[in-house]
């Protein structure tokens, strides 16, 4: 069994009257990706929201890295190595590739003033910055405006900046939406290398991605998980057949 970096039990998010999230237990290994799919409003991004601690759960357990993180705010998960992509953008669109990534590296620095302040702290965010840059297959757009990049890059470039935070786990909302085949296909291929070293969560709709990356794939329903498993034995899955893929 991979080393266990995120377990989630029995989340619960009520907005008024709506379980938006309801019940969902799920575990992120290294090395594995966990797909997460369901309908729009099914919860999945609420559940995102609730495991990078954007929003403190009504009810149930959140452990990262062994430790209990319930109700934690989002720096503190953060610091302890979860990173996360959201829907929208908050890339800087007339600065560089790299200074967008630089940034990143830099703002989430714990204690980045005191680090500054010395001439190692400064290399080692550009170091930090450069993997993430490399990692991300950026090196060649590194200097072009972030503004005037694709909208396929724009998504690497979000990327990049999660990952220049060092997290061991990532959380990656939908980062296929928009994108045309072959920058779907790269991004694939980049979540593929992604895998390697990180634990991965992905809310995606394309199911080609979805069954060409998942370890494990979870279906989501009115905020409640229907089926989580193998993802072809999902797949199978007659009530998930019913109620979300239809076919
Ligand atoms: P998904 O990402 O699967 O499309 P969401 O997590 O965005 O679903 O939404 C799940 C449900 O929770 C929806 O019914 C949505 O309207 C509701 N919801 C999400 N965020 C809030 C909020 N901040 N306040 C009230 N209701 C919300
Ligand atoms: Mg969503």
């Amino acid at each position: 069994m991979a080393e266990v970096l995120l377990q989630a039990h029995e989340l619960t998010k009520r907005f008024g009257g709506l379980a938006a999230v309801d019940r969902v237990s799920l575990t992120l290994q290294r090395d594995r990706l966990h797909a997460v799919i369901g309908p729009n409003g099914a919860g999945k991004s609420t559940l995102t929201n609730l495991l990078s601690g954007d929003l403190p759960p009504t009810s149930g357990r959140l452990v990262l890295a062994g430790r209990d993180v319930t109700g934690a705010p989002p720096e503190a998960i953060a610091r302890l190595g979860l990173g996360r992509s959201y829907q929208k953008t908050n890339i800087f669109l007339p600065f560089t590739v790299w200074e967008n990534i630089r940034l990143a590296a830099q703002a989430r620095t714990p204690c980045a003033a005191r680090w500054l302040a010395r001439a190692d702290g400064i290399a080692a965010i550009n170091r930090r910055a450069e993997r993430a840059l490399e990692l991300a297959g950026l090196t060649a757009r590194a200097h072009r405006i972030a503004g005037t990049i694709s909208h396929g890059e724009q998504r690497q470039l979000e990327i990049a900046m999660t990952l220049a935070t060092e997290p061991q786990v990532l959380l990656l909302d939908e980062p296929l939406a928009g994108m045309g085949t072959a920058e779907a296909e790269r991004m694939i291929e980049l979540l593929q290398t992604l895998k390697r070293g990180h634990a991965l969560m992905l809310v995606e709709h394309d199911m080609d991605a979805v069954f060409a990356l998942a370890d494990t794939l979870t279906v989501m329903v009115n905020g409640q998980v229907i089926a989580s498993g193998e993802p072809a034995a999902v797949r199978a899955d007659a009530g998930v057949q019913a109620a979300y893929l239809g076919e």
